[in-house]
């Protein structure tokens, strides 16, 4: 595999320069430390710029998550500048500023791809003067030529890079121009460099119409951008869910093909992904995308064989459901946990392993947590997923029988337990999508906000009558085994009791 990104396009090496007053980010938008660091930077004599999702998010006017510089200081220049400065990473070296519980991630400009390639071999082409007039913009901003400025980051560092038979970068810490380290970024909208000599923003390929028409762009040719770093396939479907943009054609083409490639991806790299896919605000938007581009299939495919198997059943339901308000609590600040969502995600399968043993066993609690073991299983030979997310998740699927059938003053005890909560919360998911009685999970829903007297006032009438709805109504006079074998008839056979 070639590992040069252009294929026959060349490195472009023009910026177009958009001014200040053509594009819309305001100083009082960005962090004060990301300020303070740009400052810095500029103070002591190097280039910084603000660029990434950072530069993207504050041009459509969203708040960004995360402040990253790139400059031409080198890993060890700019830790002198900043006392609370780490040098961190082996794949990349990057320096972290730390301001209390921000981090500003700053980066060396990167040499990369065919550039890099250029300077390796005289015979291979140097990227010629037909890639300038393509980056000519449009409106006539000022456009610079970057080359200029090139050997003044020759840094005399030893062109470090290495790329697996299938193309992929395994390590790259060559450092180069800012022109060059167009290559180190994925879309075009992740690559805009936003000065802070003259709050100008610089676009090295079209990144700034591409977030105008909402279109996500790979730099380069796709398929050889797909294999260098095949995560970048999860990071279109993502931006896609994130952003609502389109995904081009040619950069969303290749995936169907491609995306079995994530099988050699280092397996805490995909968890932090899902989680990222997952626990950001568009988690539900996300499966829907990950399950049309195929993505889900390699991710976690025994997810992708459900929801391909069993459409529209109650246990999808309950996850898009379960996504969707994890999505707004990511809105509202509260918190959301690991466990939680790949309780959700494995709901489906969990259930279909525990319907494949005899149905007298399935509220058995050993028949559950050794459902939840299988599924889990799967999930492990393709991502690391903590010990003490499966502990909780095991905690709260074992709790389900529990608090489905709350015995007298044991409910009271259940209660008290650190997995209740999930608990309770995947009980009215279930109830709420036809797995689980909704008079049940509404009797803890009362018996959570009652007073202690009342509580055991509850649970008492609750084991003398089998009644979760004591004085509120005869609907729930409760012959629990009927509702069972109802509830089983609206899954249609397709979803598990859990
Ligand atoms: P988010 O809103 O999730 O923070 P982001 O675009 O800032 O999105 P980060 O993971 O924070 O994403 O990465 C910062 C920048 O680094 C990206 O905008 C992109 O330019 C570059 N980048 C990150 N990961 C990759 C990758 N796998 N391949 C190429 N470029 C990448
Ligand atoms: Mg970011």
């Amino acid at each position: 595999m070639n590992p040069s990104h252009a294929s026959s396009e060349a490195v472009p090496r023009l910026a177009r320069i958009i001014p200040r007053d053509s594009h819309p980010i305001s100083r009082s938008k960005i962090s004060r430390d990301a300020l303070r660091v740009l400052y810095r930077l500029r103070e002591t004599g190097f280039d910084a710029y603000l660029v990434g999702g950072c530069v993207r998010d504050l041009i459509l006017g969203l708040d960004p998550k995360d402040f990253d510089v790139a400059t031409n200081a080198l890993p060890e220049q700019v830790k002198r500048l900043f006392r609370n400065c780490r040098l961190v990473g082996r794949r990349f070296r990057l320096a972290h500023v730390f301001f209390g519980r921000e981090i500003i991630e700053v980066a060396t400009f990167r040499a990369s791809g065919a550039s890099l390639l250029a300077d390796e071999s005289a015979t291979e082409e140097i990227p010629g003067d037909e890639t300038d007039a393509d980056s000519v913009p449009p409106g006539g901003d000022e456009v610079v030529d970057v080359e200029d400025s090139r050997d003044l980051h020759d840094f005399g560092e030893s062109l470090e890079r290495v790329v697996d038979q299938s193309g992929r970068i395994l390590r790259d810490n060559a450092y180069g121009t800012i022109d060059e380290d167009i290559w180190r970024r994925d879309f075009t909208c992740n690559a805009l460099y936003y000065s802070i000599a003259d709050f100008s923003v610089w676009d090295f390929c079209q990144g700034f119409e591409d977030i105008k028409a909402r279109r996500l762009r790979l730099i380069g040719d796709p398929e050889t951008r797909y294999r260098e770093d095949p995560v970048r396939m999860l990071r279109a479907a993502r931006f896609q869910a994130k952003l609502g943009f389109e995904i081009e054609p040619a950069t969303a083409e290749p995936i169907a093909n491609l995306n079995s490639l994530l099988r050699g991806v280092p397996p805490a790299r995909l968890f932090d992904e899902t989680l990222k896919l997952f626990l950001t605000g568009h988690g539900a938007a996300s499966y829907r995308v990950l399950l049309e581009r195929g993505l889900l299939d390699e991710l976690l495919p025994n997810v992708a064989a459900f929801a391909r198997k069993h459409r529209g059943s109650a246990p999808e339901r309950m996850l898009i459901q379960g996504l969707l308000n994890t999505d707004e609590r990511v809105r509202t600040d509260r918190p959301v946990t690991p466990s939680f969502l790949f309780t959700l995600l494995l709901y489906g399968p969990i259930g279909l392993a525990i319907e494949k043993r005899p149905q007298a066993e399935w509220h058995k609690v050993s028949t559950i947590l050794d459902a939840v073991d299988t599924a889990m299983h799967e999930v492990y030979a393709r991502m690391a997923v903590h010990r003490r997310f499966i502990l909780s998740m095991r905690d709260v699927f074992a709790l389900q029988p529990r608090l489905e059938a709350p015995r007298g003053r044991r409910a009271l005890r259940t209660l008290g337990h650190p997995r209740f909560r999930a608990a309770f919360d995947l009980l009215q998911l279930r109830a709420a999508s036809g797995m689980a009685d909704k008079a049940i999970a509404e009797w803890w829903g009362r018996l959570q906000s009652a007073s202690p007297e009342q509580r055991a006032f509850m649970s008492e009438a609750i084991a003398r009558t089998g009644s979760a709805d004591e004085g509120h109504g005869s609907s729930g006079g409760c012959d629990r085994r009927r509702r069972r074998g109802e509830r089983r008839q609206e899954r249609g056979g397709g979803g598990p009791s859990g």
